[in-house]
């Protein structure tokens, strides 16, 4: 692993808090604190991932060797590594929440790959840091799976992410929110190597302009540019203006995706939020089962449900907003923002309708079919249709002579089924009428549909799967996961579980159905 290149940018460019001590506490004028991983016991190596290793120059060697559990569990700082804590702050659940900052999270140094390609590590569970306000800096193995996992299927599904290079077992305990008979039960730890050209999100920025540090702001904004556009060129005004309304983009094209696989991000508060537009911080996230606009996963949540399924391209949109309100005074103008936040909605609008487009095979996209859409997302909810398999088979009815047959397996309550089947099959009727209209070739519209309409994601219960065998000590089954999810539009013989809808006793199980913010 020597041969591992660091050039660490964010560290060198940007200002530092001069107080290295380690103890919680609001950090003033500085984007970061030095600190370093606390060890622990006795890590070992759960999955990794070889597109990561690879995009990194690592070999599966590298990987196996005892030194790089020891590493990648924070036990050891590679020669070149610059090990830091971001400041930021945040909007969560619409309120503004001051300093939140990296309180578990800790990067390492930024790799400049062999290709070119510059790559932050980051380790997710490696400690407090002075961001870490009441909490103790570690993650649970149960949410680190899910974290290491979901990143991993995401990329695969073609969905922008930060990446996961490595899952290591601590060796250590951690106690969260899992009772057993009203006692907190201890549980066991990990670390998570996350990867991506960049860690900042919409709050690295609010919360500079919080508190009237605008040198600071706009330092990191330069910093921002210059390291993570430096394609964008022209006068700082325009490339200001050029560079939100690339983030904008990329935010409506994020959002598109989201609702294309059916993902539930689960907390976007704006210290969640990208400002490369990828999806970080795979906490109580969920995929949609059942089809259900309403439905989300984050049991903080159920009140308001302000982050459901259905809601999550507006609620980028207001995020979106909160990093214009922390940016207007580098602008000292509304209309360059503004613009962005127009090409929010235009940009999701064009993206929404070709991924529906692609989900239902056709060539355009008309303002009919997205009432034929509207009334499909009505129907599936009333009648208990999953939302995966239903959008996968759909590619398979006969376009002459359509039923439901194909679907059957999509049903999760043959009374409910019963009840509205007229109504599907009226409307797969004027869907199929649709499609002779078109007048395509049916294996055209076929590989159309199949590259939008996954049979593999990561269902809530397949992850709580290998969640449970990894408790247990046999990882076998998270690197199996792994291996299903790295090809999820293929049909995979053998692998038809993995497919499937969600069984009967995952329906209320916590880590199946609802998850916590804590885990
Ligand atoms: P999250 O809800 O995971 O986005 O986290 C919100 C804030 O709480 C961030 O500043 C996190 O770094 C911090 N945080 C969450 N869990 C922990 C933990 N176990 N230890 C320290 N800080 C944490
Ligand atoms: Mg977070
Ligand atoms: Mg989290």
């Amino acid at each position: 692993m020597d041969h591992l290149v660091f050039d660490n940018r964010f560290v060198r460019e940007l200002p530092a808090d001069p107080n290295d001590a380690p103890h919680v506490r609001q950090v003033q004028g500085a984007c970061y604190s030095r600190v370093q991983p606390t060890p622990v016991r006795a890590p070992e190596l759960v999955a990794w991932s070889r597109e990561v290793a690879a995009m990194l120059d690592l070999e599966e060697g590298d990987v196996r060797s005892p030194r790089f559990a020891q590493v990648f569990a924070g036990n050891a700082v590679l020669p070149g590594m610059a090990p830091y804590a971001a400041c930021y702050g945040g909007h969560q659940f619409g309120n503004w929440a001051g300093q939140l900052g990296d309180g578990r999270a800790i990067n390492l140094g930024e790799v400049v790959s062999t290709r070119g390609e510059r790559l932050e590590l980051q380790l997710k569970g490696a400690g407090p840091t002075p961001y870490a306000r009441r909490a103790d800096g570690r993650a649970v193995l149960r949410s680190s799976v899910r974290e290491f996992l979901c990143s991993e299927a995401m990329h695969h599904l073609g969905v922008p992410t930060t990446r996961a290079l490595s899952l290591i077992a601590t060796g250590e305990e951690v106690v969260r929110d899992m009772f057993y008979d009203g006692y907190p039960e201890p549980e066991p730890g990990a670390v998570v190597c996350r990867v991506a050209p960049s860690f900042i999100r919409f709050g690295n920025f609010e919360i500079f302009a919080a508190r009237g540090e605008l040198d600071v702001l706009e330092k990191l904004a330069e910093f921002t540019i210059a390291r993570d556009f430096p394609w964008i060129e022209g006068s700082p005004a325009e490339r200001r203006a050029a560079w939100f309304r690339e983030v904008c983009e990329r935010t409506a094209r994020l959002m598109a995706h989201w609702m294309r696989v059916g993902f539930v991000h689960g907390v976007m508060n704006t210290d969640n939020m990208s400002i490369l537009g990828l999806t970080i911080d795979y906490g109580p996230y969920g995929w949609i089962d059942n089809f259900d606009r309403d439905w989300t996963p984050n049991t903080t949540d159920e009140g308001t449900r302000r982050y459901r399924f259905g809601y999550q391209p507006r609620i980028a949109h207001w995020n979106l907003l909160q990093l214009a309100n922390a940016l207007y005074p580098l602008f000292g103008a509304t209309e360059p923002l503004q613009a962005g936040l127009d090409r929010y909605v235009a940009v999701y609008d064009t993206e929404s309708r070709r991924m529906q487009a692609d989900k239902l095979g056709l060539a355009s996209f008309s303002d009919d079919d997205q009432q034929r859409v509207d009334a499909l997302h009505k129907l599936m909810t009333k009648a208990e249709v999953d939302m995966t398999i239903f959008f996968r088979e759909l590619a398979r009815i006969d376009v002459d002579a359509p039923t439901l047959a194909p679907l059957d397996e999509a049903f999760y309550s043959p009374d409910k089924r019963a009840v509205h089947g007229a109504e599907l099959q009226a409307w797969l009727d004027d869907y199929a009428a649709r499609l002779r209209a078109e007048g395509r070739p049916a294996a055209e519209r076929r590989a159309q549909m199949d590259a939008a309409n996954p049979c593999y994601v990561l269902r809530n219960w397949l992850a709580q799967e290998a969640i449970d065998a990894a408790e247990k000590g046999d990882y076998s089954l998270v690197t199996e996961t792994l291996e299903v999810m790295r090809r999820p539009y293929a049909e995979q013989p053998g692998r038809e579980h993995f497919a499937g809808r969600r069984p009967e006793w995952a329906r209320n199980r916590p880590g199946c159905s609802m998850l916590s913010c804590s885990s």
